[in-house]
């Protein structure tokens, strides 16, 4: 099993052979987000601009709740003596 990238490729020169024959596409060389993070279905990664990103946690946060008032917090640790 190879490790995370972040979409990222390696050390080798953006969008080049030996990059691509490593690590693939270089989906942030190419103005892209890493896959994972555009096919998430619930949204739960988020990446990109990290302003914008503690903007939108921070209005889930609001909306939600936190801690054991967090949404799902109880299916999800209904044996956890914080739950
Ligand atoms: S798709 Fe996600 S988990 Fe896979 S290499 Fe890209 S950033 Fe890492």
């Amino acid at each position: 099993m190879d490790k995370c990238t972040y979409c990222a490729g390696g050390p080798e020169a953006d969008s080049t052979p030996a990059e691509y024959a490593k690590y693939g596409a270089n989906r942030l060389a190419e103005g892209k987000l890493p896959i994972c993070a555009e096919m998430c279905s619930t949204k739960s990664l988020l990446a990109g601009d990290g302003a914008i990103i503690a903007e939108i946690y921070k209005e889930r946060v609001m909306k939600r709740g936190y801690g054991s008032g967090m949404w799902g917090w109880k299916t999800a640790y209904s044996d956890s003596p914080t739950g």
